[in-house]
């Protein structure tokens, strides 16, 4: 990603010049009032036990969009404890990182197979590989 280059926006697909922020600034403000109506919602002392499915059904915010606001931190799980958005897995319900411990588990697993792949390449190859990654790296800091 460089900066003040022409880009499409990720959420509207209209051409911007990309700065600090990753989006249009009309999605930008879009964002911002979508942000306000969750929180305004949430300050509600009936709704602190609010979960994300009722939060998007009475602010018409998408739940993708609410899942971008708790990770961000800007939505606190501390301050509403039923506010967890879906694992990129399974859909279940988490309160950190990407995925649930089930789908965490099961990339690890994938993982340690992928390594015990490379560990079986000749020495040979994994040499030529780590000279072609520093070749690559070093090129780009040039
Ligand atoms: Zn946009
Ligand atoms: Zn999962």
């Amino acid at each position: 990603m460089s900066l003040g280059t022409l880009d499409n926006c990720p959420r509207c697909g209209t051409l911007f010049v990309r700065g600090v922020r990753d989006v249009c600034p009309k999605c930008y403000q879009e964002i911002e009032r979508e942000y306000e109506k969750c929180s305004q919602y949430l300050r509600k002392r009936e709704n602190r036990g609010a979960n994300i499915q009722q939060v998007s059904e009475a602010t018409g915010v998408s739940i993708k969009q609410i899942t971008k606001f708790i990770k961000e931190g800007r939505i606190s799980i501390a301050n509403h404890p039923n506010m967890g958005y879906p694992c990129e897995g399974c859909g279940l319900l988490i309160t950190t990182g990407h995925l649930c411990d089930l789908c965490a588990k099961e990339l690890n697993r994938e993982i340690s197979l992928d390594n015990e792949l490379k560990e079986r390449l000749s020495a040979e190859e994994q040499r030529r590989r780590a000279e072609k990654t520093y070749r690559a790296r070093t090129e780009k800091e040039n």
